[in-house]
């Protein structure tokens, strides 16, 4: 019934006409919201139905680098929670989700961009984040393989190191997930896309897939690149929403270099050296909206010359793999998390863009209240998508446009 998909975690699922709640995607914010709802709220009656396999989408394709040092009031404290929660959710699922929080430096190639930092910093620390700036002095000292000096074509004047930043696995965190809300009773459906979603009185009663109805009185939108298109063909909801395509590549093992994640905006680069010794590096996304993911030769290219402008004893290493995944862009680089006026039991919870990762696992566990009560918990309410409507954007494209890289 479900093809070629296996269910690797447990046991496949029977597939049931009806569900306490069914959430489209089988991402990290899908799987974060069942396990939630399971293990917080023993709501167990749950469907994950994932159209492809479970990490289809971005949440296997990740670079999968975390940070609580957002720049606004509204994303730091949900950003801080995020970060602190990966130690206690490895020791609750029981399974290694590979967190190394090695620390995070953004480098600053201008005056300006320091200035920038500089706000972002305070604030960070009015939130009691770690977050500081450094000279470019201090940069060396943590990378010793950066070149401060005059010779690049963006000289490197200083960084905001934020040391309880890192990496983690994307692929252990979306089985870790898969596996924790599995035993705890959710039904997670690979292969099962789902084409329809029903309506009555103002009120969601079922959704259609490809391997039958479904009865329920409540849909979580959590299908990343995807939930615009499902909201507005299957709901007629607009959703400020542009597709883009992020790139991501890594080079050959090499032995260690590079003790923290380094971005840098001017140069749109971010790289880290995963514990295989590759360096995984990632950038801006394309500039055109599309469904593709294919890699560019220019961005191999522009990825190349990047990083060997600030690293250039990476000058000659070969990339081995290249990739590529769909960023569901805001216009304000904020997630539209939501329910819905006219529509009740219909959740949505997407448009992360590049931020998705990071943050999954505590919105799952908002998101997992809100649909338990109905009630929006105080941390989400910013995110609502009337703030379109009303111009309350938020600042967070302004802080990566100023200085920052993408992730
Ligand atoms: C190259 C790259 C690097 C990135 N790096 C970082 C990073 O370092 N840090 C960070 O925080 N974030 C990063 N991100 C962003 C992050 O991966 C995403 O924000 C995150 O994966 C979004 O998770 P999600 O659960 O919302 O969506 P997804 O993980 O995309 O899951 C959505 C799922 O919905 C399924 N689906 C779609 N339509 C249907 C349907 N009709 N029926 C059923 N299922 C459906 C899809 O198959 C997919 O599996 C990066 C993204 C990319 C592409």
């Amino acid at each position: 019934m479900f093809g070629k998909y296996k269910a690797l975690w447990g046991k496949q699922p029977s597939f049931n006409s009806s569900y306490d709640a069914v959430i489209i995607g089988g991402g990290l914010h899908g799987l974060a919201a069942a396990y939630f709802l399971a293990r917080n709220h023993g709501m167990t009656n749950v469907a994950v139905l994932e159209n492809k396999f479970i990490g289809f989408g971005g949440a296997g394709r990740n670079t999968a680098i975390v940070r609580a040092n957002q720049r606004t009031q509204e994303n730091l404290p949900l950003y801080k929670e995020a970060l602190d929660m990966w130690p206690i959710l490895t020791r609750e699922l029981d399974f290694n989700l590979m967190f190394n929080n090695c620390g995070n430096l953004n480098l600053a190639h201008s005056q300006a961009a320091i200035k920038a930092m500089r706000l972002q910093v305070a604030t960070a620390q009015f939130h009691g984040i770690d977050s500081r700036l450094i000279g470019p002095e201090e940069c060396k000292e943590l990378v010793p393989a950066l070149d401060i000096s005059d010779r690049p074509r963006y000289p490197i004047a200083g960084g905001m190191f934020h040391p309880p930043g890192g990496v983690l696995r994307h692929d252990a965190v979306v089985w870790g997930l898969a596996k924790g809300a599995a035993k705890h009773g959710v039904h997670i459906h690979q292969g099962t896309e789902v084409t329809g979603i029903g309506v009555e009185k103002g009120r969601i009663v079922s959704v259609d897939t490809n391997q039958g109805k479904i009865h329920t009185p409540r849909v979580l939108n959590a299908a990343g690149g995807y939930s615009a298109g499902i909201s507005y063909s299957l709901l007629n909801i607009r959703l400020p929403i542009s597709v883009l395509t992020i790139q991501a590549m890594v080079t050959q093992p090499l032995k260690p270099l590079l003790n923290h994640v380094v971005s840098s905006g001017a140069y749109h680069c971010y790289a880290n050296q995963t514990l295989k010794g590759e360096i995984a590096t990632g950038a801006h996304m394309d500039p055109w909206p599309n469904y593709t993911t294919q890699n560019t030769a220019n961005y191999i290219k522009h990825q190349a010359e990047a990083l060997t402008e600030f690293l250039p004893c990476l000058a000659g290493v070969k990339f081995m793999r290249c990739w590529s995944g769909l960023a569901d862009m805001t216009p304000d680089m904020a997630p539209i998390i939501d329910g819905n006026d006219t529509i009740e039991g219909y959740y949505m919870n997407c448009g992360w863009g590049y931020f998705g990762f990071k943050s999954a696992a505590v919105t799952g566990k908002y998101m997992a209240d809100f649909m338990k009560t109905g009630e929006c918990p105080d941390i989400l309410k910013p995110f609502n998508l009337k703030r379109y409507q009303n111009n309350r954007l938020m600042g967070e494209t302004a802080a990566l446009m100023s200085y920052s890289a993408n992730n």
